[in-house]
């Protein structure tokens, strides 16, 4: 039997969705997995209450940015586990 275009289109489009949930759904383990290392070390979780968030990457380079021309120390920036914003450090990156 000839399957009707628009109910192969509806199951693409299904299948599209699908897809899309899954990516979420691995998206939300490794954040998971990522807030499980660092709630190892809670001082961690108090250094996203106290710092300062930035909503992207850019915002948070831009910061670094212009700390470097105070003479700061080279910072880093890193996405946070726990409130997905991003912090600056000087830390040294942990692996
Ligand atoms: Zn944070």
């Amino acid at each position: 039997m000839k399957k009707n275009p628009q109910t192969r289109k509806r199951m693409r489009r299904r299948q599209k969705e699908r897809k899309k949930q899954q990516a979420a759904k691995r998206r939300e383990d490794y954040y998971l997995r990522l807030a499980a290392r660092y709630l190892d070390d809670p001082r961690e979780y108090s250094m996203c209450l106290s710092k300062e968030r930035y909503e992207t990457k850019g915002a948070a380079l831009a910061a670094a940015n212009r700390r470097l021309m105070y003479d700061a120390p080279q910072l880093r920036v890193y996405n946070c586990p726990f409130c997905r914003g991003w912090h600056l450090t000087s830390k040294p990156k942990r692996l």
